[in-house]
């Protein structure tokens, strides 16, 4: 989480701007966001609403035991696609983005969540790139 921080700043300095870090809230079984009740069952989530990153415990035991996907990077970059959408929000994509789902059908809202989270994993990547 650290690290991200690391690499945001530096990139938001170097456009001119300044990156604030979200709230990182580590929880198990359910919790109680600005965006609802969330169970573990919707797994790690980043809530727009109150910026903070909800980081299920139990996804990271599935992920490594469930999908096969143990090691450092594997969590990591489950952070840092949560962080992504942190870094939309700042970038003022996540308000341009909800307008435009506001007042497109189903299909077109649909077709707009799939690149929302296309460009948080490739935030992610970015994170990825300077971290190495
Ligand atoms: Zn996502």
């Amino acid at each position: 989480m650290s690290d991200t921080e690391d690499t945001w700043k530096t990139l938001f300095g170097q456009m001119g701007g300044e990156y604030h870090p979200p709230r990182l809230v580590l929880f198990r079984g359910a919790v109680d966001s600005a965006c609802g009740l969330a169970s573990s069952a919707v797994g790690p989530f980043y809530c727009s609403a109150d910026s903070h990153v909800y980081l299920d415990r139990s996804f990271f035991e599935a992920l490594a035991q469930r999908f096969g996907a143990p090691g450092e990077f594997a969590r990591a970059y489950v952070i840092a696609h949560e962080i992504g959408h942190h870094v939309q929000k700042q970038l003022g994509i996540t308000e341009k983005v909800g307008q435009q789902r506001a007042r497109a059908g189903e299909t077109r809202s649909n077709a707009v969540s799939v690149r929302i989270e296309l460009q948080a994993d490739c935030f992610a990547g970015i994170w990825g790139h300077f971290a190495r």
